[in-house]
């Protein structure tokens, strides 16, 4: 264990996924970061198994898709809400090909090993120092310049900072089962590929591909349960009897967990700040709790580069929450709403949700929220959305053209002679500029749309205000 008291530029509060993106984030971009997890190993209960593809783009920010994906799944597949009788009520769509961002839009994936590969990540960096088995009791105890709490659902460094909590109304408890699976059984290769949310007003549960062996239930509790009891093999088996039995799989791990969905108030005080769950929590329903604050790691990250690196103002980091907590609150309004269609326990209750969905499926995709008002101008959408990611002619993805830095894309007409203190890329990205009506668009290093333009006037304006120009 090393001392706390630390010169840093950043120390980090924990060193699960969010902290440990953070830090290699952090590390990249040359600020000294001390980061500390009072665990010495990953946590090894289930949690996470997806995320999507602006996520996947986060990690080619920091260099570890190649390492992600030798494990993770891509799939092009969605998630399927099916009733009692097995008729599909909603979908939430899946992607073919490269998504938006570049890489499929869906993967799937076992938590313990993306934060062993986030860890192992930090090796590259001679500026970031990682303390296991180190519990911080207090913030005083680190000297850094900033510190940020990236220390879970119940951190410490929210308490220092007195935030104020949101309920957005669903707390319920379920049983989380992740099986290895003999993949030479007949019921294992009957498993679909899709994610299927069984909305059974007997039982409702979610069963998802993990990919390899590896599948995962998720069982909600019922009243007259007992949570002690239920993660134990001969009670939970027969719940499962319609997919598999204990011939066809064996138990990784189980775990009753309450999911809960609410949303802090308060990111930042003075030098602490929060990311991931420290600052929201959301149902699973959606895959979107990581994702969330891996999105907040990237918006960070370039903010306090661009405080300690850049001599920017710390008022920049204020734009840190009024930007990512509408976003994040949109993705779990929706988790919430989908947790109204699945848990509903009630039968005449549910027959009446299955009517609801007689005339056919309603299709959806995730949200693509605007950030809210902060580092981009005031404007409608797409400004504040993210820019996707599109392929050059020359093979590369764009983000590898542009690194950490702003850009602006557009219309080669507009771009010829401009001087920016930003990367150009002429012809770049015009469908989505046609999709939206507009020649130029000024992207942030973190991809959202700082602005956009109609023209040269529009341009120069969008990069003074970006103090591009
Ligand atoms: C059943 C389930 C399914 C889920 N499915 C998905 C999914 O499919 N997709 C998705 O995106 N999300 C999913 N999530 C959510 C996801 O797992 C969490 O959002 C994510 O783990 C949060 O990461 P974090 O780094 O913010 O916090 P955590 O993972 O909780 O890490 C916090 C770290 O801080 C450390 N720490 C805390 N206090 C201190 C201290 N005082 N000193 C030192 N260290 C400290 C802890 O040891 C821990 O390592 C799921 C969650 C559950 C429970």
């Amino acid at each position: 264990m090393t001392s706390g008291r630390a010169t840093a530029d950043v120390a980090i509060v924990g060193c699960g996924p969010v902290g440990a993106l953070l830090a290699n984030l952090l590390g990249q971009a040359g600020i000294a970061v001390e980061v500390y997890d009072r665990e010495r190993d990953v946590y090894p209960l289930p949690r996470a198994v997806h995320f999507d593809g602006e996520v996947m783009r986060i990690f080619q920010m920091a260099r570890l898709v190649d390492e992600i994906a030798a494990f993770a799944r891509a799939s092009s597949k969605g998630m399927h809400f099916v009733n009692a009788e097995g008729r599909t009520l909603m979908i939430r769509r899946g992607i073919e090909g490269p998504g938006p961002h570049g890489w499929a839009g869906n993967w799937y994936f076992h938590q313990p090993l993306l934060e062993q590969v986030l860890r192992e990540g930090l090796g590259r960096f001679p500026n970031v120092r990682i303390h296991l088995g180190h519990e911080v009791g207090s913030v005083d105890e680190l000297g850094a310049r900033f510190v940020v709490g990236c220390d879970g659902a119940r951190s410490l460094v929210r308490q220092a900072i007195g935030s104020r909590r949101v309920d957005l109304g669903l707390h319920q408890p379920w049983l989380v089962v992740d099986l290895l699976c003999d993949l030479g059984r007949p019921r294992v290769q009957a498993l679909p590929d899709h994610t299927i949310q069984l909305c059974d007003p007997e039982r409702p549960m979610t069963v998802v591909n993990v990919g390899g062996e590896r599948r995962r239930w998720e069982i909600m509790l019922m009243p007259g349960d007992d949570p002690e009891r239920l993660a134990e093999p001969a009670i939970f088996w027969p719940m499962m009897a319609r997919w598999l039995g204990p011939e066809d799989a064996r138990l990784e791990r189980a775990a009753v967990y309450t999911f809960h969905s609410v949303v802090q108030q308060g990111w930042r005080k003075g030098r602490l700040l929060l990311a991931g769950d420290a600052c929201h929590q959301t149902p699973p329903f959606l895959g979107q709790g990581m994702c969330a604050g891996m999105r907040d790691a990237a918006n960070l990250a370039w903010k306090l580069a661009a405080v300690i690196k850049d001599g920017a103002g710390e008022s920049v980091l204020d734009t840190y929450e009024s930007e990512r907590l509408p976003h994040a609150q949109t993705f779990i309004e929706l988790a919430v709403r989908l947790g109204g269609v699945l848990q509903e326990t009630d039968h005449a209750a549910a027959a009446a949700r299955d009517r609801r969905f007689a005339a056919g499926v309603e299709m959806f995709d995730f949200p693509q929220p605007q950030l809210g008002p902060g580092l981009r101008l005031d404007a409608p959408p797409p400004v504040g959305t993210i820019f996707p990611q599109p392929r050059l002619t020359d093979g590369r993805l764009m983000d590898e053209a542009i690194g950490r830095r702003f850009a602006v894309v557009g219309d080669h007409s507009l771009l010829e002679d401009l001087r920016a203190d930003a990367v150009l890329l002429p012809d770049v990205g015009l469908d989505w500029l046609k999709r939206h009506g507009v020649r130029a668009a000024i992207l942030r290093p973190d991809r959202y749309v700082f602005g956009v333009a109609q023209d040269r006037t529009e341009l120069a304006a969008g990069l003074a205000a970006a103090k591009l120009a």
